[in-house]
């Protein structure tokens, strides 16, 4: 089939003013960490783009100590109107600047400029509107505390890598909007967007100590952990490390939610529409490289259109655009991490030893930095392990059914329950499925959509709390989780 070229399409990146060095922003003001520092680059070129500070217990401690006080002296005392403008004034500066942080985005993740620019961005500033608007009418929210909720105090908050900034606003926003004071650790691969936020808490006039920005690697995140002086811990990322935080805070006063991984099916009837199935697999798995914890990573297909579902999404898949994610036309970008590239390799390596088939699109890839070439294993069975563990990259595994109770026994056969995808024209079979599915999400011939007024979370070792919607404000406030 002959396939389009395209010409270079970059984004500018001078509208993005990186400094060669951050600090720590602790009471509303960059400080150098009394820690060593380390360095963020750019996933796509392995170019160096700055020197972070690293937190010690230290720095954490100032943080913790600096949310305090602006939860006691302001943040508790502000009425929730006066707390819902600065959230207005935060979601509209990151509107303002949007193009900024989707650029930076890009450079630091290594996710495609039109993914970052018309999804995490514009998303990420939803959330703070869509919580400042709860900002004063917390007492018709159906909270714990019922017309008069009342926040934990200080929030410790630990985010991953692979959506920074949309990450930073689910914890950020319903936290703030419920008079909570925070300190946030982004991921050590991708810090430079929360950075910049730090910024816009800056030009917002957030009172200091408000929003605490502490980066560093595991051990930041354990120190913020262990301190005494945090209420409540959110955290986001691999179910290992949310297993040791549940660990760490058991028997103490703390209160957690945790956002875990996922190994979700995208499960295909045979009266479903194809090509609109095979889009939804792509947007399913392909979206952001795979690095996404709901990603339909299972492909489900009913047997007897298996053969045409695989050679259609084959043909698809060799037109997808692999490269530079500044290009507006790319539409898959870079791993993210040199780490996380080696996970994905010895992986799909057991795939292959296991016995599943393996197919990728062929496509060229740049000689610098970390990538990987869309991939689909066909004859997956149930034991293999890239049908149990997470991938979290470009990488499918596709499973066949022959009945409604065989998709739901297989799609519910895993320790994870974060999402699942259906499509049939059936709406009756929807609504069974999504009933019989252990999946916090399940998407209806469609996938990946997200919206601020949506719950989001998972079941099993997904973890438990919800982010989104009005469930999202439970856990910000005294008497749950
Ligand atoms: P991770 O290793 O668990 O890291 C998540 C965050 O925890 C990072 O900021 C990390 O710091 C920090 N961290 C590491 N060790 C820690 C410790 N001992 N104590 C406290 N914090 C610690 O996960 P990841 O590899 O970055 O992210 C991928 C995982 O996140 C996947 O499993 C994915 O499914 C999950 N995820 C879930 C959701 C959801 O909403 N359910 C959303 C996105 C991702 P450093 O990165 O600086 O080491
Ligand atoms: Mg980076």
């Amino acid at each position: 089939m002959p396939k389009f070229e395209y010409a270079p399409a970059p984004e500018s990146r001078a509208v993005v003013d990186l400094q060669s060095s951050y600090g720590l922003f602790i009471n509303g003001e960059f400080v150098d960490g009394s820690g060593a520092s380390f360095k963020s680059i750019s996933p796509a070129t392995e170019e160096v783009l700055a020197e972070v500070s690293v937190a010690s217990d230290a720095d954490v401690d100032a943080a913790v100590k600096a949310a305090r006080t602006a939860y006691t002296r302001v943040w508790s005392r502000m009425s929730g109107a006066d707390r819902g403008k600065y959230l207005y004034r935060i979601a509209r500066i990151l509107q303002e600047r949007a193009r900024e942080f989707a650029v930076l985005e890009s450079l630091d993740n290594g996710k495609p400029i039109k993914e970052s620019r018309d999804v995490d961005i514009p998303l990420a500033a939803a959330h703070f509107f869509y919580n400042a608007g709860w900002a004063d009418k917390l007492g018709y929210a159906a909270l714990p505390g019922g017309a008069n909720p009342q926040p934990h105090g200080v929030v410790g908050q630990i985010i991953p890598w692979n959506f920074p900034m949309l990450m930073l606003s689910w914890k950020i926003a319903p936290a703030l909007a419920t008079g909570n004071t925070v300190v946030l650790k982004p991921a050590e691969t991708t810090p430079l967007t929360a950075l910049l936020f730090a910024e816009v808490c800056q030009q917002a006039d957030l009172p200091p100590g408000v929003v605490n920005i502490v980066t560093g690697a595991g051990p930041t995140g354990q120190a913020i952990v262990d301190h005494p002086g945090i209420d409540k811990l959110a955290f986001t990322g691999s179910t290992g490390v949310g297993k040791m935080i549940a660990r760490a805070i058991s028997g103490t006063r703390k209160k957690a939610t945790l956002e875990l991984g996922g190994k979700a099916a995208n499960i295909v009837f045979d009266d479903a529409p194809i090509d609109q199935a095979v889009e939804g697999i792509v947007r399913g798995i392909f979206f952001n490289q795979g690095h996404v914890c709901c990603a339909g990573s299972r492909l489900l297909v009913q047997e007897t259109i298996a053969e045409e579902v695989e050679s259609r999404l084959k043909r698809r898949l060799e037109t997808l655009r692999v490269g530079d994610p500044l290009d507006k036309n790319t539409d898959v970008g870079a791993i993210n991490s040199k780490a996380q590239l080696d996970r994905i390799i010895a992986l799909t390596d057991v795939g292959e030893a296991e016995g599943a088939e393996r197919w990728d699109n062929g496509c060229e890839l740049p000689s610098k930095g970390f990538w990987f070439r869309p991939t689909v294993f066909t004859g997956v069975s149930q034991t293999h392990r890239i049908a149990q563990e997470e991938v979290f990259g470009p990488v499918l595994s596709v499973l066949t059914f022959r009945t409604p109770q065989e998709a739901v026994a297989k799609a519910n056969n895993t320790p994870y329950g974060l999402s699942a995808g259906i499509w049939t024209e059936k709406g009756s079979r929807i609504l069974w499925m999504a009933d019989q599915l252990k999946a916090g999400v399940v998407w209806a011939n469609t996938f990946n959509q997200f919206d601020p007024t949506s719950p989001f979370g998972g079941y099993k070792e997904s973890g438990y709390g919800r982010e989104g919607g009005r469930h999202g404000l439970e856990p910000y406030v005294k008497g749950t989780h």
